[in-house]
């Protein structure tokens, strides 16, 4: 079956502000005709065409499925005793990494890849319908690479994360470390990687570190995107400004001087209040930056330490409730915003051509995604034009 009506949607969020009102583009009473995995009309239900199956959404609202741009999938076990530790009153350092680079290492490709799948998963059926995952609990040249051939296996947005820590084989020779992942690393994860990432902040790659892993990544044809300022205030922004990554990641910590970068370049800043939450740390007023101009995206980073959660519900209302974004701005941020920093135009909205990718909701507003937290409001996950 190739051609599909969805009709009597209730509130539909195209995120094409030429379609409808505001920027999400919102129609009352909408239908979406999709044929072979792609949007091919949208509109008015009562003026909609006639399909080989009709699906009636009774008044439900229907959303872009989210585009999750920051994740680390790829790892073995989990830390809970850290997680509880820390809401114990133990504080969150990049060090905790070290304890899922072992586990990560000893792990057969299998545990990692039924691991991983498990998360798209998991995330799919909560209305995650493109996602990145990131290497970065290997940290050796063999580790990352099964890293990144396991990710491509699940996503087409995968990212290089070589620089995520220094491993402990490597404690007080950080530039060795660097010199492996510019020199042998980053060829040989090429095959398998879209991007390239650092993590730049206090207590794991230094600013000139991380400009050196990220420039030798783009002259092997990578592209660029930053974990920035997460633990302190930072050149990581600047960073990915001076080298045009299409995201600044975490920005926990951020300047005036920050902003005035961020205005002028189409770098993406992505906020992840999970590790925030998760972390128990001060959230970054999001606001400061969406009233100065600036593309704002909001992802889940997955991963065990800091934000094991996958979904981006609970994300949107983090984003809310803590980060001072409006519920418009939080889910064209978690769809729209997410697909701008993966540098996608087929995802993340629904106006035609766009990839068939979208959720029905149980309610009749996307409000209700921050209204209702914690919750599950996913009635239908539609991906490629299939219901999952
Ligand atoms: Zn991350």
């Amino acid at each position: 079956m190739s051609q599909s009506l969805i009709k009597n949607i209730g509130l539909l969020v195209t995120n094409d502000s030429s379609l409808g009102k505001t920027e999400l583009g919102l129609i009352e009473n909408a239908a979406l005709l999709i044929e072979h995995g792609k949007v091919t009309w949208v509109g008015a239900s009562e003026s909609a065409p006639t399909a080989e199956k009709t699906i009636d959404a009774a008044g439900k609202a229907v959303i872009p499925g989210f585009v999750d741009s920051h994740n680390h999938l790829i790892f073995a076990k989990d830390r809970a005793q850290e997680f509880s530790a820390r809401m114990k009153g133990e504080s969150y350092t990049a060090g905790g990494i070290a304890t899922t680079v072992a586990a990560t290492r000893q792990a057969s490709d299998d545990d990692l890849l039924a691991n991983a799948t498990r998360l798209v998963h998991e995330g799919l059926h909560s209305g995650t319908t493109t996602v990145e995952i990131k290497s970065g609990y290997g940290l050796t040249v063999k580790d990352e690479i099964r890293s990144l051939h396991i990710a491509k296996q699940l996503t087409e947005e995968t990212t290089f994360l070589g620089a995520h820590v220094v491993p402990s084989e490597y404690k007080g020779k950080a530039d060795e470390y660097v010199d492996l992942i510019c020199e042998q690393m980053i060829t040989q994860v090429k095959p398998y990687a879209k991007w390239i990432d650092v993590f730049c902040d206090k207590g794991a790659f230094t600013t000139d570190q991380a400009r050196k892993i990220l420039k030798a990544g783009v002259a092997a044809g990578l592209k660029p995107r930053l974990h920035a300022n997460q633990l302190a205030q930072g050149d990581g922004i600047a960073l990915g400004v001076e080298l045009g990554a299409a995201s600044v990641d975490h920005i926990s910590h951020f300047n005036n001087g920050d902003i005035e970068l961020l205005k002028k370049s189409k770098t993406v800043a992505t906020f992840l209040p999970g590790a925030e939450f998760s972390t128990r740390s001060n959230y970054p007023d999001a606001r400061r930056m969406m009233e100065a101009g600036i593309t704002v995206a909001i992802a889940s980073d997955c991963n065990p330490g800091s934000s094991y959660t996958t979904n981006m519900g609970f994300v949107i209302a983090l984003a809310v409730r803590d980060m001072f974004f409006t519920p418009e701005q939080a889910l064209w941020s978690a769809t729209k915003g997410g697909a701008l920093a993966l540098e996608r135009d087929d995802v993340g909205h629904l106006s035609v051509g766009a990839r068939a990718d979208f959720v029905i909701l149980k309610e009749s507003s996307y409000i209700h995604l921050a209204y209702r937290p914690g919750v599950n409001l996913v009635d239908e996950v539609w991906q490629h034009g299939k219901r999952i």
